[in-house]
């Protein structure tokens, strides 16, 4: 099981309903438990001054420090309706626990879960429901191994992770019954380097033909998150993209940024038109002077790194290839190959190189060890 927090960073929650979609739940306080409800029933959940009130359709049931529903059934699955403020009902498996802020007057959500039925739900965040099945046992194994890593992240505010993209996005039970069964049949499985830690899998949109090194766009080299060549996703949505700027403006740039000397005709005329053959970390204009390609897509929002830069008259295009930081696992091409029918190990050892899979409980034995 593992604990997220709901509506992290969202407004304040101050009221909810909640219903049990399936499934059979007990409600219980600091008291001991309160009620049982079936599904359909509805229960109105409010911070209040005094404590969490809760009320059923004609009565207040009582006000409590601490409200937990657990699923009772083989399994459970309830829907919350955020009334303060008004969302969108979403539905989620397992159990809900309710607490007050320390410090707000808001209630604090968290989704009590199962570590499958939670994977389930955060691959189709990240990847939508319509890639083919060998790509969600992919990226329920990475989601899940990043959640195990990042397991501590929320320690002091009650809960695992954040249903964020700060941690990982996560909007409740999947529609796609595909990826639930994906991350049952991965139950457990998670990716380790070579001292048998979890490794840090980290993944992009596309990578525009060759992944980046690590310590290409981070500080550290991680020796699995070395640069691979990519064919797989040349032909994919994000593989190529454009930007135009007003030529002054570059040319600011490299004079405010590097300390160009705007008289200096040859290492301008370079920077006006530059190829990056591989992924380069930089580009050298002169003995003192170069440009790192990650500060410039930083500096001008530019999809990826990997880009070449055109002379075009007045502007210069930047011809780039990939979207985002390149290290790790490219969805765009690991969803390729699945297509093309690799299996979901023979994409994973793609990308990252070096790496074991293991079952958790293996995780544990070694730990000991
Ligand atoms: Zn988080
Ligand atoms: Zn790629």
């Amino acid at each position: 099981m593992i604990n997220i927090g709901l509506y992290y960073g969202n407004k304040p929650i101050e009221a909810i309903v909640f219903t049990p979609v399936s499934g059979k739940y007990n409600l219980y306080t600091e008291n001991g438990m309160q009620l049982e409800l079936v599904t359909g029933e509805m229960i109105y959940i409010s911070y209040d001054k005094n404590g969490i009130k809760v009320q059923d359709l004609d009565k207040v049931i009582g006000t409590f420090k601490n409200v937990n529903l657990i699923g009772v059934a083989s399994q459970n699955s309830f829907k919350i309706k955020c009334e303060k403020p008004n969302y969108k009902p979403r539905s989620y498996d397992d159990n809900l626990l309710i607490k007050q802020h320390d410090f707000e007057d808001k209630l604090v959500l968290i989704n009590n879960i199962d570590l499958d039925n939670y994977v389930a739900g955060v691959v189709e965040a990240e990847v939508g429901p319509s890639p083919p099945e060998e790509y969600f046992k992919l990226q329920a194994i990475i989601c899940r191994t990043y959640a195990l890593k990042s397991y501590n992240r929320h320690d002091p505010e009650g809960f695992n992770l954040c249903d964020r993209v700060h941690c990982q996005a996560y909007h409740g039970r999947p529609k796609n019954h595909k990826i639930r069964m994906a991350a049952y049949e991965t139950s457990g499985i998670v990716v380790v380097d070579s001292d048998i830690n979890l490794i840090t899998a980290a993944f992009h949109s596309n990578c525009g033909g060759q992944t980046a090194n690590s310590e290409d766009v981070w500080t550290k080299p991680v020796y699995y998150l070395h640069s691979v060549v990519d064919t797989f996703c040349r032909a994919e949505n994000n593989a190529c993209w454009q930007k135009e700027i007003p030529k002054s403006k570059w040319l600011n740039y490299l004079h405010q940024k590097i300390q160009l000397d705007l008289n200096d005709s040859l290492s301008i005329a370079k920077a006006e038109n530059l190829t990056q053959e591989n992924r380069q970390l930089s580009f050298r204009l002169d003995s003192l002077h170069q440009l790192n390609f990650t500060q410039i897509r930083q500096d001008f929002k530019l999809k990826s790194a990997y880009f070449d830069i055109v002379d075009n008259g007045n502007t210069v295009l930047f011809k780039g290839k990939g979207f985002g930081h390149g290290v790790g696992l490219c969805q765009e091409g690991a969803m390729r190959m699945a297509k093309m029918g690799y299996t979901y190990p023979e994409i994973l050892h793609y990308y990252y190189r070096g790496v074991h899979m293991i079952h958790i409980s293996t995780l544990d034995f070694f730990k000991e060890e």
